[in-house]
C-alpha cells in the first residue's frame, strides 16, 4: 500500500468513528463524554505506538520493525527501509575505510593527517616507523612537538609547500627524511614522509668524491705550475719552438687551478658542514670594491657604474658574499662585448634591499635560464670556454645566496642584455 493510501484510510477511519460517536452521543445525550473517551483512546494508541517505536530504535537489535496498523505500519516500514539503506552504506564505507587503511599501511612512505592547529589526526604504519609516532600517545599532539627540526618548523609556518624539506629522523640520526605538506579541504594538511637515506648517502658519496679528487689534484697541479713558471721565467733560454707551448701550458694550468678551486668551494658550500658564520657586513662597501676590480679586468673596454642609495648592514659571511657578487660582476665584464655598459646597483626596497648586476651584452635565451645555475651548464661551449670561465660560477652564487636566505633571479633578453639580481631582508 502506498503512503497516501495509509493516510487516506486513517483519515477515513477517524472520520467514521467521530461520526458514529456523534450519532451515539445524539441518541444518548453524552456527545461530549463519548468524544472525549474516543479522543483519549486514540491518543493512548498513538502514545503506545511512539513508545514501541522508541523501544525498537533504542533497545531492540532487530532490524525488522514490530507489527503495527494504519499510519504507524507505514512509519515503521519507512524507518525500516531507511535503516536498511544506512546499514548498507555503513558497510560500504567500512569496507572502503579498511581497504584505505590496508593500502596506506602498505605504503613505504609515511602519511600524517594534520588538523587546523597542526595537531595529528591520523597517521599510517610507515609514519610510526620513520618518525616514531605512537597511536596512544601522539594523536592530538602538535607535529612540531615531535619533529622539532627548525627547518621543518619554519617550513610549516612559511606556508610555501611547493618543495619538500629535508630533515633527520627524530628517532634515528642515520635516517634522512624528506617531508612534504599538501593542503586540502579548508584547514587540513597531509604530511608525506619519505625515507631518502639512500639518496642522501649517494649524494654524500658524490660530494666526497668530488671534494677528494679536487683536493688530491691540488698537489700535482702546484708542482706542474711551479715548473711551468720556471719555464715561463726563462723563456728566452728556450728555443722559440717552445715559447707558444709554454704559454699555453701556463694558461691551461691556471684554468685547471681555477676549476679545482671552484670545485672545492662548491663542495664546501654543498656539504653545509660550515655554518654561514653571520657577521655584520656592508654589501655596498663590498660591491664598491668589486666594481673597482671589475674596471681593472675590463681594461677600459666597458662603461661600469655603481649606484647605491644606502649603507645598510646585513648579516652574512663577507668572504662568501664577495665571491658571489664578484662572480656576477666579472661574468658581466667577460660576456659583454667591448663598448658595453654594466650597471651595478644596491637599492633599498620596502622590506629589504636589492643587489643587481645589469649589462647590455648578448643576453641569454629563456630556454637556458632555468638550467643556468647547474654545474658546468654552458650556453655556447666554444664561446664560453674562450671567455675563460669554469662553468661553476653561477652554481657557487646560487649556493651562497641560498645560505644567505635569498635566491638568484635572472631576467634576460637575447640581443638586449641580462640582469642578475637578489633580494636581502633588512636586519631587524
Ligand atoms: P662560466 O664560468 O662559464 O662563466 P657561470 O656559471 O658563471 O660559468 O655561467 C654559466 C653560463 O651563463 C656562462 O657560460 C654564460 O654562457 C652564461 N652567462 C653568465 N653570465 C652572463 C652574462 N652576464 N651575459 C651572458 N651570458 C652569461
Amino acid at each position: 500500500m502506498s503512503s497516501f493510501r495509509y493516510w487516506g484510510v486513517e483519515i477515513w477511519f477517524v472520520s467514521m468513528v467521530t461520526i458514529v460517536a456523534i450519532i451515539i452521543g445524539l441518541f444518548t445525550g453524552y456527545t461530549g463524554e463519548i468524544l472525549f473517551v474516543m479522543t483519549a483512546s486514540y491518543l493512548a494508541w498513538h502514545l503506545r505506538q511512539i513508545y514501541r517505536l522508541k523501544r525498537w530504535l533504542t533497545t531492540s537489535r532487530d532490524l525488522y520493525p514490530p507489527d503495527s496498523e494504519g499510519i504507524w505500519s507505514d512509519i515503521f516500514h519507512s524507518i525500516y527501509l531507511l535503516q536498511k539503506r544506512n546499514r548498507k552504506s555503513k558497510k560500504r564505507l567500512t569496507r572502503i575505510l579498511s581497504e584505505f587503511r590496508s593500502s596506506t599501511a602498505a605504503l613505504p612512505d609515511g602519511a600524517i593527517v594534520l588538523g587546523e592547529m597542526t595537531e595529528i589526526i591520523w597517521f599510517n604504519k610507515s609514519a610510526e616507523n620513520l618518525i616514531g609516532l605512537n597511536v596512544r600517545k601522539d594523536i592530538g599532539q602538535r607535529i612540531t612537538n615531535l619533529i622539532r627540526n627548525p627547518r621543518f618548523v619554519s617550513y610549516l609556518e612559511h606556508g610555501d609547500y611547493t618543495l619538500p624539506v629535508e630533515v633527520t629522523s627524530p628517532i634515528d640520526d642515520d635516517i634522512k627524511l624528506s617531508l612534504r605538506l599538501t593542503e586540502y579541504n579548508k584547514n587540513q594538511r597531509l604530511l608525506m614522509v619519505r625515507n631518502i637515506t639512500r639518496l642522501y648517502q649517494l649524494e654524500k658519496i658524490r660530494q666526497d668524491f668530488v671534494a677528494n679528487v679536487s683536493h688530491e689534484l691540488r698537489t700535482p697541479l702546484t708542482v706542474v705550475n711551479g715548473y711551468v713558471e720556471i719555464f715561463s721565467d726563462s723563456k728566452e733560454q728556450l728555443p722559440t719552438f717552445f715559447h707558444r707551448p709554454v704559454d699555453q701550458m701556463g694558461q691551461q694550468v691556471l684554468r685547471m687551478r681555477s676549476l679545482v678551486d671552484d670545485l672545492l668551494t662548491l663542495s664546501k658550500l654543498e656539504s653545509g658542514d660550515e655554518p654561514v658564520r653571520e657577521v655584520s657586513v656592508s654589501p655596498s662597501m663590498i660591491l664598491k670594491r668589486i666594481v673597482e676590480e671589475a674596471k681593472a679586468l675590463s681594461e677600459g673596454k666597458h662603461k661600469i657604474t655603481f649606484d647605491s642609495d644606502n649603507d645598510a648592514i646585513i648579516k652574512g659571511n663577507e668572504k662568501e658574499l664577495h665571491s658571489a657578487f664578484s662572480n656576477l660582476i666579472f661574468n658581466a665584464v667577460r660576456y659583454t662585448p667591448k663598448g658595453g655598459q654594466i650597471k651595478v646597483t644596491w637599492h633599498q626596497l620596502d622590506d629589504g634591499f636589492r643587489m643587481a648586476v645589469e649589462d647590455n651584452g648578448p643576453g641569454i635565451d629563456a630556454v637556458h635560464l632555468p638550467r643556468l645555475t647547474e654545474r658546468f651548464y654552458r650556453i655556447d661551449d666554444g664561446r664560453d670556454r674562450s671567455v675563460g670561465g669554469t662553468g661553476l660560477g653561477l652554481a657557487i652564487v646560487k649556493h651562497i645566496l641560498e645560505r644567505h636566505g635569498t635566491r638568484l633571479q635572472i631576467t634576460s633578453e637575447v640581443g638586449r642584455g641580462s640582469c642578475f639580481y637578489c633580494d636581502f631582508k633588512a636586519v631587524k
